[in-house]
């Protein structure tokens, strides 16, 4: 039993442990790493991490929230923030403005700010931003009608199993996730879907066969990329779900198996998470060898020869 008979936003806050200190001028991370684009070539792509105020959502799931603000930032400091995170960076082709929440919340992303944010990013082919399903409107279009490049918006699927993903607290349907993309895709916005393997309340097996049906569900939808997310612990409530034996994280070769599946169908790119592997190995002999054929995969959307190990005799 868990503690709270519901996960609600009061019990999945009273679990959180303190947030990091943020600086409203600075965004919290920012790195240039490749990525198979949609053109089919291998592209840098420098990604921002934005600090601004918390997402309103209280997602089971998420740890988000530990790099941002209780406040909206001032008009003016996201520009700030990209300025001088790209004056930082090595050139790249592409770029994410992921702010640990919605970018067309506007008490998250100031919208007096869209113009001076697309000027920032005016030499890039692609700006990708992160948002609910439920957060997509005209703030969408009128952004996208000040970039340079294209816009595409990563929405969080997170899983269409239909018992856990109201229980994740996203406030989100798959119908709202469909409305979104098919709303997105009819006016020239593309789509990538965030998919969580191995949820809460899933088993090995479960997790890895709602995360290949999610991601079916997603390209039936129109998204032209997935991108898997092995869950993890570390937000306070997910270490009280494992207590209670309602959540594990996934092992490395579920990650092995749905980027596979994922490849094989063809619908699109699919790409895997690999930020933090280590904390997934199931061997630490060959897991360095499985997270490299992993981001091979990821670069190369192709399904690799299989890393062999004296591990798999015991499984
Ligand atoms: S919508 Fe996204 S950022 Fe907001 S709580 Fe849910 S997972 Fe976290
Ligand atoms: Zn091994």
């Amino acid at each position: 039993m868990t503690r709270f008979a519901v996960w609600d936003n009061a019990s999945i806050l009273a679990a959180r442990p303190r947030k990091n200190l943020v600086d409203p001028r600075r965004p919290y991370a920012y790195l240039v790493e490749p990525e198979y684009a949609a053109c089919g070539e291998v592209e840098d792509v420098a990604t921002i991490f934005l600090t601004n105020r918390e997402c309103p959502f209280r997602c089971l799931m998420c740890d988000l929230w530990k790099n941002t603000t209780d406040e909206r930032v001032p008009v003016g400091a996201i520009p700030e923030q990209i300025d001088f995170a790209l004056a930082e960076l090595p050139p790249a082709k592409h770029v994410k403005l992921y702010n640990s929440g919605n970018f067309f919340d506007r008490q998250a992303i100031p919208h007096e700010d869209y113009a001076a944010i697309a000027n920032c990013v005016a030499s890039f082919g692609t700006v990708i931003v992160e948002n609910h399903p439920k957060l997509c409107g005209d703030d969408c279009l009128r952004f996208r009608d000040l970039l340079a490049g294209k816009l595409e918006i990563a929405l969080g699927l997170e899983t269409i199993h239909p018992d856990v993903l109201p229980r994740l607290n996203k406030q989100m349907t798959t119908d709202d996730f469909l409305r979104a993309v098919r709303f997105l895709s009819a006016n020239e916005i593309a789509t990538r879907a965030f998919i969580l393997l191995r949820p809460p309340f899933l088993n090995e097996a479960e997790g890895v066969a709602w995360a290949v049906r999610s991601m079916e569900f997603a390209f039936d939808a129109g998204v032209q990329c997935c991108s898997v997310i092995p869950t993890r612990g570390g937000n306070g409530v997910m270490e009280q779900l494992r207590a209670d034996g309602s959540f594990a994280p996934p092992m490395f070769r579920s990650l092995e198996t749905v980027l596979a599946e994922g490849l094989a169908m063809r619908r699109g790119r699919v790409f895997v998470d690999l930020w933090d592997a280590e904390r997934f190995f199931d061997c630490e002999l060959c897991g360095p060898a499985r997270r490299d054929r992993l981001q091979q995969m990821n670069l190369t959307q192709q399904v690799l020869p299989a890393v062999s190990c004296d591990c798999e005799a015991i499984r």
